[in-house]
């Protein structure tokens, strides 16, 4: 694995002394790489090239520049074990989950390489005789991607390869946490022929590197995931100078369990929200609101399932869910389960780190009871394995509970009623509603995204996903010199 900054087709060393220490955190003293942090300087570098490889690659045809995403997720496929080997090392979820996330990726890689050919924009008759009118995409120019840690691969490919089949050039920042995963994109991008500058990866600090790309008025559009605090500052400061922006945020996810619902289904698609990829997903279901006709009967399935997860590390087979990302995230997990209780909520299961694992940041799967919608541990993103179970007498207050976060990204409801489920769809505030499924998933060519505190600006994957990095020329071709434009319009 390459352990620099990936910058205008060459594999770069910053100078800067400081070591950004890639560390597996299912054990401490497993460290990966260290990779040199990049300076503000470095991203200026990165950001020339991009600009230089932008002049032609606007240029390559749709297509063409299509098939080298294509090419790019060919490359992924065949070393699809080693990128989730690296994904599972370095942020800790279970190595299954991890090539679940590495094929997710190729699907995005082969979905964008085909709107290489498309790229559409609109005809639309003009009100002005022997005119032709027209819209076509154009793509920005330089575009800045940054990315969390929770998802190292695929959140970088659906940022990046819209971004680049659209005809842009691009500067990535991944997280620190996650640098091997992005290396190993940047070598995936390199061996499929992208031109030099077309993609370049530059590995530092946000305050940094991060901040560098934001402020720079090269770089026409920001793409952020991350947490509301990082991403609604950079959002004012982006937008101040006519950047694009889009920004997705946290989450505060809930599943609705209505009466009528099939508990064992409900208790399933619960337990792998709550505690798949350790909690640390942004769609990951932290609430469940049930009515009281079957909330025990509920919480007594979903406890019996959690008592099964075998926690560990995630390269071993046998292992249900890894640890949490890093010591800060571990104790922000203990910290709330603590508050929890606090707040005189009933912790039913776990609580603290499991008894067989000594080191590594590992925590138990939690669940707490008798949760009240002004709880905290209701309200707040915990990005843990951590959940709480409500009740509510009706779906209306149900919804009332539901939509009383900040956050707006995904919800699910359990009924067979069709009057539920289409009031629920219609008045549930996130920008994703399921119905008898999980809060989580998303697929490539389907809107991802929230609303509310959630998210701002265009929803990603999907055809939205390339729109954000492109925009509209009209255009207005007056063939016959014949018409008359009136001027008073
Ligand atoms: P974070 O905000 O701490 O970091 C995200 C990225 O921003 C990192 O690359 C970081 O280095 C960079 N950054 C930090 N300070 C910066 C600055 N001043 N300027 C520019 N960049 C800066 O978030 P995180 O801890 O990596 O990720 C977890 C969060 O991401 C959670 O809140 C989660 O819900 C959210 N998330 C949201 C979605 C979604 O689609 N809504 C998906 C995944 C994760």
């Amino acid at each position: 694995m390459h352990t620099g900054s990936y910058i205008n087709g060459q594999w770069y060393h910053p100078k800067s002394e400081r070591l950004v220490r890639n560390i597996n955190p299912a054990d401490t003293t497993d460290v990966l790489a260290e990779f040199p942090a990049a300076t503000a300087e470095d991203v200026q570098l990165a950001i020339n090239g991009a600009q230089a490889a932008f002049r032609d690659w606007k240029r390559t045809p749709g297509p063409e520049r299509g098939r080298v995403v294509w090419r790019a997720a060919d490359i992924a496929r065949r070393r699809a074990d080693e990128i989730a080997r690296a994904l599972t090392r370095e942020e800790g979820k279970i190595f299954k989950e991890a090539k679940g996330e590495v094929l997710k990726g190729i699907s995005l890689l082969e979905y964008y390489a085909g709107e290489g050919f498309r790229m559409h924009g609109k005809t639309l008759p003009s009100e002005a005789r022997d005119t032709f009118t027209y819209t076509i995409r154009r793509p920005l120019g330089v575009v800045g991607l940054i990315a969390p840690w929770n998802f190292p691969w695929a959140i970088p490919v659906w940022k990046s390869a819209p971004a680049i089949v659209a005809g842009n050039s691009v500067v990535f920042k991944p997280a620190e946490l996650t640098p091997a995963t992005a290396s190993l994109m940047a070598e995936i991008y390199e061996e499929a022929g992208l031109p030099p500058g077309v993609f370049n990866m530059v590995v530092g600090s946000g305050s940094v590197v991060g901040e560098a790309i934001v402020n720079s008025p090269a770089i026409r559009a920001v793409s952020f995931t991350g947490s509301n605090e990082v991403g609604g500052a950079l959002y004012v400061k982006a937008a101040a100078r006519g950047a694009k922006v889009t920004c997705e945020m946290g989450g505060k996810n809930a599943v609705i369990v209505m009466p009528d619902a099939d508990l064992d289904k409900a208790a399933v698609a619960i337990h792998g929200g709550a505690f798949g990829s350790t909690g640390q997903r942004c769609t990951a279901t932290s609430r469940v609101i049930a009515m009281p006709a079957v909330k025990e009967a509920l919480l007594e399935r979903l406890v019996e399932q959690a008592k099964k997860i075998k926690v560990g590390p995630g390269l071993d087979e046998s292992v249900d869910m890894g640890p949490a990302v890093d010591e800060k995230q571990w104790k922000t997990d203990l910290d709330y389960i603590e508050l929890g209780t606090r707040e005189g909520a009933r912790l039913v299961l776990g609580g603290k780190r499991p008894e067989h694992l000594s080191s590594g940041y590992f925590v138990e799967p939690t669940i707490f009871d008798n949760v009240s919608p002004h709880m905290r541990i209701f309200r707040e993103e915990i990005f843990g394995p951590i959940l709480s179970v409500s009740t509510a007498k009706s779906l209306e207050e149900a919804l009332q509970f539901a939509n009383s976060v900040e956050y707006g990204l995904t919800t699910s409801i359990f009924t067979q009623n069709l009057d539920w489920v289409m009031n629920f769809v219609e008045e549930v505030e996130t920008g994703m509603v399921h119905v008898n499924e999980p809060t989580i998933g998303g697929e490539a060519q389907l809107p991802f995204g929230g609303t509310k505190a959630t998210g701002v600006g265009e929803r990603e994957m999907a055809e939205e996903g390339l729109n954000f990095f492109t925009e509209l020329k009209t255009v207005f071709i007056n063939y016959s010199g014949k018409a008359e434009r009136l001027m008073i319009r």
